[in-house]
């Protein structure tokens, strides 16, 4: 014989009730079956309104009353003929109009004891068993309807009944011996007391029905039947990526319903584990899926983390004090006052040096919590012995589940890590003594990024997912998202790296995709897209909260630069192709630097110097393993090498200027270029990365413009200052030509000096021959002395500034 359970998304209506009957059909030819339902989804709690607002006098309770009463007979009719439903509805009608008078006592006398509540929660499972009893007699001839109330007997605590299992095993097992039908159908979740009293076993309680039966009978199977494939590593409306748990252990079961698996009520599992009865939880919707077994022993394929759960609602009570080290009875007081008002304790924490005792309980019970043990402790509180007590609300469980974790070195420091790295701040710790699962408090906020991270952590060990916000879509920045867009199937296969673009703004809109943004359309995505401000901009990454989130700011605006400090403190990293806050105050700088440190988020710039080739990065590695630099030398502007690689007795010199900006070499604004302005933040920046403190005002810059053209207000006006000093510019050149020299914009550190300027180099310089727009910087150090270590190559484009940040988000990535 199986028992099987069929919960309340399955048999919600008659479309899935004859999906029900489907299975039992099928499974009745096999062998005997006792089947256990719910009620019909959502049904309970629609009850639960109606009661409360009945005692609340609100006749509004007679609206939620109809809606029940018409899904139940619109369920009867699609279900059978008219002539067939007409006896069936006529017994329905007379349940329904029981419950109606119920209710209408309850609105004159304004009271919904847990007594009463019993009695109307009773209904939703009464009919939706005697429907499907009738539905089903229509293709199982031996089959029949049970009231579990005459089975299952309990103990008068309304709401959450305790069973009286020697009764109820000799009852069920009386029943079944004399029972001749193939199918029984019981409701699930009611019970009566011995008073006589309808009782009910808990919220979800029909598993707990099932377990019971199974136990009592030994059958060979239990069944849950429900609306997902299994038992999944993580609630799967939270975590995509989660998966059906295929063998697991009673004990782990059990741990996981307890810590939130929604999917098993906790009590199920202990009937079944007594008699060694197997539980399968299966999906009625897909009931070729292989779904889960729940066993003595389940074999571990996954590694020694079986599953993670997580309870909402949970509030902190501590009990806090000197008073209270060295003597005892404190916490026996603590937990006996709880007990006897009934308060669950769900978590126990203590700090070693018994200065405070810490329990978490569920946020309905943290005001009363609060009252009796304020009340209990009242003496010692006077006496300041102990703290008034200290209650946090909007807090959270999760917890890390597997029999094998004990064997394991290291799964909660893993654990930890990862909560850390992705700024889930964890309020309290508890590892059962069996070692058989770690849970933590959390802030109810940071739920999902909890557990997604953890999943990642534990179960996706391959895949890393990076969440990224983008800022600034011009050229680089959508040459950028084109590159990832044809590296993401790439860098998932061969990096386990999955690039997902979840937030991307122009100066004036942003869009978001928690799900990706699709690349291809992001163009007309962003057309739609809400209006943006910095603010708005960064209090949506927040409020996304994702694990492995990093802002790419691929502006060169001030205001934006000027964010970074908030996204690293969230632990969001930052990676910047805007160079402004690397190279403005050593004291903002420095900042960034810390945060980075203090908040465990990245904080990358390469393309700061020399945009996609490896400066940094190269200058990095020398530092890191030891070395010191001692000086560098560099042409560090694409645009100016490109603008005096051009420039000849053929052509003017603002002509190739001019050029320059438009194929994208020069900065939006070229007065930031032939300043010398870019050139000495570049300098500044890798002489800072070399470990020296400085500021862009210890940096020489003598410049070879003339006086009016460094005056100049406007890029307009700019131009023209250097078309009315053509003449300035062509001595320039002939100069350097006359003695065989070229001329090269030159950057140059030693030992804590640094200066820029042009210069006109010889032949032997290894300067000379530098083409186009190309960079050069050679690094000299303790151990490069005599030999400086060379990069040479593009320094400037939209291309490879992109590819110098998509660079960076993959060493991010890597890490
Ligand atoms: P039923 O009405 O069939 O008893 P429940 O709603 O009680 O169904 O339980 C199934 C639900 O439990 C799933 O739809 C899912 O949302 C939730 N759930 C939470 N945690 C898990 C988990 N670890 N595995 C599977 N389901 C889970
Ligand atoms: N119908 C009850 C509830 O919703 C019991 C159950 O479905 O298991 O809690
Ligand atoms: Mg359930």
């Amino acid at each position: 014989m199986k028992v099987l359970k069929f919960g309340g998304t399955s048999v919600a209506n008659a479309e899935n009730i004859s999906k029900v009957i489907v299975i039992l059909v099928q499974e009745s030819k096999k062998q005997n079956v006792a089947v256990v339902v719910s009620a019909l989804g959502g049904v309970t709690d629609a009850l639960i309104k109606t009661g409360e607002l009945a005692t609340e006098k609100d006749v509004s309770y007679i609206t939620v009353f109809e809606n029940i009463r018409e899904r139940h007979l619109e369920t009867i009719q699609s279900l059978m003929s008219k002539a067939q439903s007409n006896a069936v509805i006529k017994t329905v009608e007379a349940k329904l109009e029981e419950l109606k008078n119920l209710l209408h006592g309850i609105y004159l006398i304004n009271e919904f004891s847990d007594k009463t509540r019993d009695k109307v929660l009773s209904f939703g499972e009464l009919l939706s068993s005697y429907i499907i009893s009738k539905a089903l007699k229509l293709k199982i001839e031996k089959s029949s309807l049970k009231d579990s109330r005459e089975l299952i007997v309990t103990d008068n605590l309304h709401s959450q009944a305790n069973v009286n299992t020697n009764e109820t095993n000799i009852r069920i097992s009386s029943f079944f011996k004399s029972n001749k039908d193939k199918v029984v159908v019981l409701p699930g979740f009611v019970s009566r007391s011995e008073e006589g009293e309808t009782t009910t076993l808990g919220r979800g309680g029909s598993d707990y029905t099932a377990a019971l039966i199974a136990s009592s009978l030994k059958v060979s199977d239990l069944e849950i039947w429900t609306d997902v494939s299994g038992m999944f590593t993580a609630n799967p409306k939270l975590v995509k990526q989660a998966f059906p748990i295929e063998e697991i252990s009673y004990q782990e079961a059990m741990e996981l319903s307890h810590f939130g698996a929604k999917v098993l009520y906790p009590p199920t599992v202990q009937p079944a584990l007594q008699k060694n009865i197997p539980i399968y939880i299966k999906n009625t919707f897909q009931p070729e899926a292989k779904g889960t077994l729940i066993s003595k022993k389940a074999a571990s394929k996954n590694g020694p983390v079986r599953g993670i759960s997580h309870v909402e609602n949970i509030a902190l009570v501590t009990l806090e004090g000197n008073g209270m080290v060295g003597v005892p009875g404190f916490s026996k007081r603590l937990f006996s006052t709880l007990s006897t008002a009934q308060i669950n304790v769900v978590l126990i924490t203590q700090a070693s040096s018994e200065h405070s005792i810490c329990v978490g309980v569920y946020s309905e019970d943290a005001k009363l919590a609060k009252r009796i043990l304020d009340n209990e402790f009242a003496y010692e509180i006077s006496l300041k012995k102990i703290k008034p007590l200290l209650v946090e609300d909007n807090l959270a469980i999760i917890a890390v589940v597997g029999d094998n974790m004990k064997n394991h070195q290291g799964i909660s420091g893993r654990m930890f890590r990862s909560l850390g790295q992705n700024n889930v701040n964890v309020r309290a710790i508890a590892q059962g003594a069996s070692e058989r699962n770690i849970s933590a408090v959390i802030a109810h906020k940071d739920i999902k990024k909890a557990l997604v991270s953890l999943h990642n952590r534990f179960f996706e060990k391959q895949v890393k997912i990076l969440n990224l916000f983008l800022v600034g879509v011009g050229n680089v920045g959508s040459i950028l998202l084109d590159q990832i867009l044809q590296q993401q199937e790439y860098l998932n296969e061969n990096l386990l790296l999955n690039i997902k673009v979840v937030g991307v703004s122009n100066s004036k809109k942003m869009v978001f995709d928690e799900e990706g943004i699709n690349l291809r359309h992001w163009k007309d995505l962003i057309k739609k897209g809400q209006p943006r401000t910095n603010q708005t901009f960064f209090n949506a990454v927040k409020e996304f909260n994702l694990s492995n989130s990093i802002f790419i700011d691929v502006t060169a605006n001030e205001d934006v630069a000027k964010t970074y400090a908030s996204y690293l403190k969230e632990s969001i990293s930052v990676i910047a192709c805007n160079k402004i806050a690397c190279s403005s105050t050593y004291k903002s700088y420095r900042e960034l630097k810390d945060l980075s440190r203090k908040y465990g988020a990245s904080f990358l710039f390469e393309t700061n110097v020399g945009a996609g080739l490896p400066v940094i990065y190269t200058l990095n590695n020398l530092i890191n393993s030891g070395d010191k630099i001692t000086s560098i030398q560099a042409v560090l502007s694409g645009s100016l090498n490109f603008i005096f690689n051009n420039f000849n007795e053929n052509n003017s010199f603002h002509g190739v200027v001019k050029q320059a900006q438009k194929e994208g070499y020069t900065e939006p604004d070229p007065r930031i270029d032939l300043s010398g302005v870019d050139v000495a933040r570049k300098i500044l920046i890798l002489a800072r990365e070399a470990g020296y403190r400085m500021d862009l005002k210890d940096i020489k810059n003598e410049s070879f413009l003339p006086k009016g053209s460094l005056e100049a207000k406007t890029t307009d006006e700019f131009y023209k200052t250097l078309k009315a000093n053509d003449s300035h510019f062509e001595t320039i050149y002939a100069e350097a030509n006359e003695k065989d020299c070229q001329l090269k914009y030159v950057a140059e550190f030693n030992e804590g000096k640094a200066a820029v300027g042009l210069k006109a180099v010889d032949k032997n310089h290894p300067f000379y021959n530098l083409e186009g727009k190309d960079n050069i910087v050679l690094f000299y150090s303790e151990r490069y002395a005599q030999q400086p270590l060379i990069i040479k190559g593009a320094g400037a484009g939209a291309e490879v500034t992109a590819s110098g940040l998509f660079a960076d988000i993959i060493t991010l990535g890597r890490n």
